[in-house]
This record gives C-alpha cells, structure tokens and sequence, in this order.
C-alpha cells in the first residue's frame, strides 16, 4: 500500500512523531549532548594543534579537524535553537563516520601516519568526557555502561601505542575504526538507555497515580484514601448524599453522575489552602455516593462547626442544578486508636445522622468540645 509507506516514512524520519520526545527526556539529553559536543570541539582543537612529523600529516589534520569542527558546532546551534533532538543524533553519528572515513581515507591515499602523540591524546579526553558524563547522568546503573567501554577505549590506545609494531597504518586504522565504534556505541545506548528509564518512570507513575484516583470525580479512589489513611489522622468525615438513588430514578444515570462529579470538585476546592486554610486535608470517593475527607490537624473552629460547614456548603453547592443534602459521620481520632476502629465509629455516625433524619452531622459525644 502506498499510502502505508508514506506514513510509514513519514514516522521514521527525523521529523516523525515516531521520535517525539518527552519533556524530562529531552532535557535529559540536551545536557549529555551539549558535553559530548562541548567536549568533541575540545578535542578538535587539541588534536588539530599538535605537532606532527610529517608536514603533510598536519595540513590534513587541520583540515579534518576544521570539517569535524563545523559538524559539532552546527550540532551545537541545533541544540540550542531546535527540539528536533534526532536531527542532531544523525548529525552526530554521520559527522563521527565521516570524521573517520575522511581521516582513514586522506591517510591511506598520501601513504602517512601521524604521531603517537595525536592518537593518544583521544584517550585521556575520552576517559574525561565519560567522567562528565558518568556524573550528570542521574542513573547509577549508567556509569558502568559509560565507564567500561570508554576506559576499554583509553586502555586499548595506550597499550597498542606503547607497543613497538605499532608503526604501520594498518594498526592505525584498526584503532581509529575500533575507538570510534567504542565511542559511539555507548552514547547511543546511553540516549537510549535514558530514553527507557524515563519512560518507564512515567508509566510507573501514570500507573501509580491511575490506580489511586477514581476515573468519575478525579479526586482519590478507596485505594488512595486508604494509602492516605496510613499517614498521621487527626479527624475522618464521612459523607453520603441522601436520597441520591432518587436523583438517578428521577433524572436519569448520567444527571447521577453530574452531580457526583460537582459534590467532589467542590470537596477537592477545600483542599486547596484559599479556599477554606485547611492546608491538612484530603478528600476522596470511598464508595458509590460516599465521600471520605481526612484531616491531618484538627480543625480551629472545633469538629462539630467544621462539620456542619461542610454539610451547609454541599446543600446550598446545588450540583449539576440539583438540590442536594449530606449526612455526615465526623470522629477524632483517637490517640493509639487503630485507623480500621475510627473507620468503623464514623461508619456508624454517618448512619446514625441518617437515621436522625438525614441532612444532619453526627459526632461522637466526647468529640463534640
Ligand atoms: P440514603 O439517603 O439512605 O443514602 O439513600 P440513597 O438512595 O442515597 O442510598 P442507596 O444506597 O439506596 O443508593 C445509592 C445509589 O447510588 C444506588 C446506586 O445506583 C447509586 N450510585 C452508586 N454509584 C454511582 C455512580 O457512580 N453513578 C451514579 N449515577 N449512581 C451511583
Ligand atoms: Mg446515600
Ligand atoms: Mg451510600
């Protein structure tokens, strides 16, 4: 199909969604790059001003050299100016071949080598850019995939210059096609290496935070609210709309659903610290029409005025353009009481508000001062 082939490509190129990076991965990478880059142009510069035997040995360093340069520096304003990170990825990797391609080939062809003193210089410089790079990059098991293959690449170096049959141009190109591909390979792993550990920290918390949030109201689930639950809790409020299996009969699932939706944006707008000071609170869908609010500190104005706040703020709150009433089961915790027991005591003042005549807040006698 050639459509399919049009997309197709059109996902794999550098511009594609296919390559569509997330915001913590792109920054992650544009610090790695702007050091492999920074430290490439240094390289460049040292090696392009060291001296060599053969006159000709340098006008052809200075000349690849200059070439490289262009290539990191292009890459460097790319950095700075664009998001497509994977046009500077290609740069990097087609300038890095045609570096070793241009330098191999230009050798060959005049017949010369150049000086021990050139090739080492590589592996000291690499060894530094892998220290860098080991400590910006916050994943501790990162390092010894950065840190073994640059230092393989450094003590390859060293041990074939320190030999003497290292004097044909053959060896040279082995090392220079072998440091290369030692150099390259781990910053591509490292790119996407990074690229996995960040998505999977994303889905990790998407994950997290999809389990423990109920899909109707966007406040917390029951899972939530019981996590919550095994932190410090001063005073539990237990809601529950009454007659809601009317509001449903009367107009219908999806007014039902409305007004659950408006009863916990408003429970969620007390949590925000403008809205009411109570900085301490949280608030979640225990069930159906049953709403949790757990308070880490006890309120100022005392349990019984908290509660009867929130009950008078839910009836004149009309969700979805319908009247509703609360009632409300409110208990201090109390001190070494088990979190299941105050559960269990404002389980049974809610119902007990129920059966007072609904629209009322039940407390426990020794809360009430
Ligand atoms: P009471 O005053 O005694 O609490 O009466 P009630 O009608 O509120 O209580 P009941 O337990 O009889 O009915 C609760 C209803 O809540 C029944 C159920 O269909 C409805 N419900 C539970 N979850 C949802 C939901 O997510 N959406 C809607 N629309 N209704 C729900
Ligand atoms: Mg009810
Ligand atoms: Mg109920």
């Amino acid at each position: 199909m050639p459509k399919n082939v049009f997309v197709w490509l059109a996902r794999w190129s550098p511009f594609g969604r296919r390559w569509d990076d997330t915001p913590q991965l792109h920054r992650a990478k544009q610090r790695i790059y702007r050091v492999c880059l920074l430290m490439s142009l240094l390289m460049l510069v040292i090696t392009a001003l060291l001296p060599q035997s053969d006159p000709r040995v340098s006008e052809i360093q200075l000349f690849i050299n200059a070439f490289g340069f262009l290539v990191a520096l292009i890459a460097l304003l790319c950095l700075r100016w664009t998001r497509w990170l994977r046009v500077i990825e290609l740069l990097m990797a087609t300038g890095i071949f045609a570096y070793t391609i241009l330098w191999d080939s230009l050798f060959l062809m005049l017949d010369v080598l150049p000086s021990r003193e050139f090739v080492i210089t590589y592996g000291p410089v690499f060894l530094l850019g892998a220290v860098i790079l080991s400590l910006m990059v916050p994943q501790r098991a990162l390092l010894p995939l950065l840190a073994v293959p640059f230092s393989v690449h450094a003590v390859l170096t060293w041990l074939l210059l320190s030999r003497s049959e290292w004097t044909d141009l053959h060896s040279a190109r082995l090392v220079t096609d072998l440091t290369t591909l030692i150099t390259l390979i781990p910053l591509m792993l490292v790119g996407e290496y990074q690229r996995a550990v960040v998505l999977a920290e994303q889905a990790a918390q998407s994950i997290h935070k999809l389990a423990e949030t109920d899909p109707l109201t966007g406040i917390l689930n029951r899972r939530g609210l019981m996590a919550q639950l095994e932190q410090e809790v001063a005073v539990m409020t237990l809601l529950d709309i009454d007659h809601f299996k009317s509001i449903n009969d009367t107009y219908g699932h999806e007014q039902g659903d409305a007004v659950l939706q408006g009863v916990g944006e408003y429970l969620a707008s007390l949590t925000s610290a403008h809205a009411s000071g109570h900085q301490h609170l949280q608030v979640g869908r225990w069930g159906g029409e049953e709403f949790l609010l757990l308070l880490r500190q006890p309120p100022a104005e005392g349990v019984v005025v908290w509660a009867e706040d929130l009950r008078a703020g839910l009836q004149r709150l009309c969700p979805n353009g319908l009247p509703i009433t609360v009632s409300v089961g409110v208990a201090a915790r109390w001190p070494e009481e088990p979190v299941a027991q105050t559960l269990k005591r404002v389980d049974g003042l809610m119902y007990q508000a129920k059966f007072g005549g609904r629209n009322r807040v039940a407390v426990a006698p020794e809360d009430s001062e």
